[in-house]
């Protein structure tokens, strides 16, 4: 099985889907946990292009390119072969980050967006996609006390309310494989969420 975690900036997905696939090994299910960008030395390589403050200059459509670019090489490593192996992959976004961000929050375009990643993945959908729901506001409150301060600046803020539009429309698109979990709870009562929600998909 395939699982990705998704949702906006301080919904918990590193918190949460780090601590579910320990509980999936735990219970004896072999798990593989990974998160994008990065999870392997090529795609690490270019989550640190891609994020480096340094890099103002970078346009757009090169930074969905290069998001593109770092998952498949980790399909390709990583998630495939895992799966190959009957693993369970548990992953940290996956192209339905690429929509909301480079899509809707960097203004690319869903489809546009969709059209690269389907070249990447060549039809490499997850199972399903665990999709943590915070309201907009929520996702700004703890980003802000992420970032230890109270204020953030209107672009940071701009951005990230097209973002959780642009998830709006890809939870929408993808109902089928979306399992949608109030985010908005405290972590561990988010985590049994899920862990209930993969149970009944895997003892399936
Ligand atoms: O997954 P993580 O939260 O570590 O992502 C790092 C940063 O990359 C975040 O600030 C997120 O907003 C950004 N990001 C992005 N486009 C993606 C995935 C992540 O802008 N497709
Ligand atoms: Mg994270």
């Amino acid at each position: 099985f395939f699982i990705t975690f998704e949702g906006p900036d301080g919904s918990g997905k590193t918190t949460v889907s780090t601590a579910v696939a320990k509980r999936l090994q735990e219970k004896g299910i072999d798990t593989v946990y990974t998160r994008e960008p990065g999870g392997i030395e090529i795609a690490e390589q270019i989550r640190s292009v891609i994020l480096d403050p340094a890099n103002t200059a970078m346009d757009s459509k090169t930074e969905a390119l290069l998001y593109a670019a770092a998952r498949r090489q980790h399909l390709i490593e990583k998630v495939l072969p895992a799966l190959a192996a009957g693993k369970v992959v548990i992953c940290d976004r996956f192209v339905d980050s690429s929509l909301a961000y480079q899509g809707v929050g960097r203004n690319l375009g869903i489809e546009e967006v969709l059209s690269i990643n389907e070249f990447a993945i060549e039809g490499h959908w997850p199972d399903k996609t665990l999709y943590l729901d915070l309201t907009a506001q929520q996702g700004l409150d703890r980003i802000a006390g992420r970032q230890n301060k109270d204020r953030l600046d209107q672009e940071k803020i701009d951005f990230h309310l097209r973002v959780c539009e642009g998830y709006q429309q890809v939870r929408e698109r993808f109902h089928d494989r979306m399992i949608v979990i109030d985010a908005s709870k405290p972590a561990d009562q988010v985590i049994d969420a899920c862990l209930e929600a993969i149970g009944a998909l895997i003892d399936r």
